[in-house]
């Protein structure tokens, strides 16, 4: 990877400094270039100062990629394009193309820029604009002192949305090198060791592939790739599928909520949520992305008991009895919801996240869950039950991956397998 150096990214801010914002910037930088096979050699972030600018600029070197967040804004504290061009000893230009996006931009809401709005149209000499599709900075693109640079604002929304215009000129230009086939597999309910073990005897015949595995929101993900640039073996993409196994919910970027929403609009289903534990982070997920209209129809947030018996019309004997974190109450929360909210499949979650509320026979990560779904020859309620190992704040989250993708499951194998018939992680050992 020499020829095309080392990939650097200088967030900028003074809140990133005081802790204030995580910088989350590099981190889907890094993702973004990790797909094109490059790894970031150097991360740093630096207060929006002139001069701790250029000595980030001055840990770079000849050949590298370097990529700059923050500080493109219209204030005066905004000062990445100056500090890049006084490292790189170049004069700050309008640039008629930045100055046409600012403008046009402010055109389509109906609105005159004031004048310091204008200053998102100089570039240091020698850069060119990308199109901001979300904001008003252009994104800048260009070759200075022997490195690429690219200048993106702080806003993390911003620069998700100027990634693929930036990715697009930089590999114009022949800065990023070819994409070498990478394989991807994401997989839920199974632990980052499970998967390894899977992978190894695969892994230990292809000693000329590159394997990460790491663990996301969503389960594990799987990542292979050839050395420079080679092409992955034929065979391998479904060997790994069969060292796998069921456990794979998606072979592309795709991420769990969105696996789902494509299953549930492909199958033409609706859905509801009745969450105890996670009290609406299921239904959060399952409207992340544009388009959940289409088959998401409400969730019930039923936390106390009273709840559960008024909105849901789980028994209030069984609740008594049972408790709310057990197998019946989970059912009749789960049809409960599918039956009130008029939807064809509904799912329900009850737990015990902690860090309190645990006894020696539910305790802390006892989740129960359920899911029921409307039938020909009337519902079917299929039920689980997990014990998550971690803390409140993952065990909540582990809830809502375990949900998704058992909806994910129902919906790949059929009602007559229904979303448990194989063993998950986290199971209750008997
Ligand atoms: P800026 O354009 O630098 O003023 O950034 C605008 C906003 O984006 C800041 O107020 C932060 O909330 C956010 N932001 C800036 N840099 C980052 C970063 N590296 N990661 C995440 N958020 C950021
Ligand atoms: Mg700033």
């Amino acid at each position: 990877m020499e020829a095309a150096g080392g990939i650097c990214i200088i967030a900028v801010g003074d809140e990133l400094l005081e802790g204030r914002t995580v910088d989350t910037n590099s981190r889907r930088l890094q993702r973004a270039l990790g797909g094109h096979g490059l790894a970031a050699r150097l991360v740093q972030a630096v207060p929006d100062r002139l001069e701790d600018i250029g000595q980030a600029l001055q840990r770079t070197r000849p050949g590298d990629l370097v990529v700059l967040t923050g500080g493109l804004g219209s204030t005066p504290d905004d000062v990445t394009r100056q500090g890049v061009a006084a490292w790189a000893g170049v004069a700050l230009v309008d640039e008629p193309r930045a100055l046409e996006l600012v403008r046009a931009r402010f055109r389509n809401l109906g609105r005159e820029p004031r004048p310091e709005v204008l200053r998102q149209g100089q570039v240091p000499e020698g850069m060119v604009p990308v199109p901001n599709p979300v904001g008003s900075a252009p994104g800048l693109v260009g070759r200075l002192r022997q490195r690429w640079l690219v200048l993106l604002p702080g806003f993390p929304a911003e620069v998700e949305g100027l990634l693929p215009g930036v990715v697009d000129e930089l590999r114009g230009r022949g800065a990023l090198p070819p994409v070498s086939g990478t394989l991807v597999r994401r997989c839920a309910q199974v632990t980052e060791l499970d998967v390894v073990r899977r992978c190894r005897p695969l892994a230990e015949s292809h000693p000329e592939l590159v394997w990460s595995w790491w663990v996301t929101d969503w389960g594990v993900d799987v990542r292979v790739r050839g050395q420079d640039g080679q092409d992955i073996p034929a065979p391998v993409p479904a060997e790994l599928d069969l060292a796998l196994g069921e456990v794979v919910f998606s072979r592309d970027e795709r991420d769990l909520p969105q696996v789902v929403q494509d299953l549930m609009l492909a199958q033409g289903v609706t859905c509801g949520t009745a969450e105890s534990c996670t009290a609406g982070l299921l239904g959060g997920a399952l409207t992340a992305h544009g388009g959940s209209s289409g088959f998401f129809r409400g969730g019930i947030l039923a936390y106390a008991d009273q709840v559960k018996n008024r909105l849901l019309g789980v028994p209030a004997d069984i609740l008594a009895a049972a408790g709310a974190v057990s197998e019946p109450v989970v059912r009749a929360m789960a049809e409960g919801c599918r039956q009130r909210l008029d939807c064809s499949l509904a799912v329900a979650v009850s737990g015990i996240s902690g860090p309190g509320g645990g006894t020696p026979d539910k305790p802390v990560g006892t989740t129960w869950m359920a899911v029921a779904a409307e039938g020909a020859g009337g519902a079917r309620v299929w039920s689980h039950v997990y014990r998550f190992p971690a803390d409140r704040r993952r065990n909540r989250l582990l809830t809502v991956a375990a949900a998704l993708d058992s909806l994910r499951r129902l919906l790949e194998w059929g009602p007559e397998r229904g979303p448990w018939d194989v063993s998950c992680a986290w199971e209750v050992q008997p």
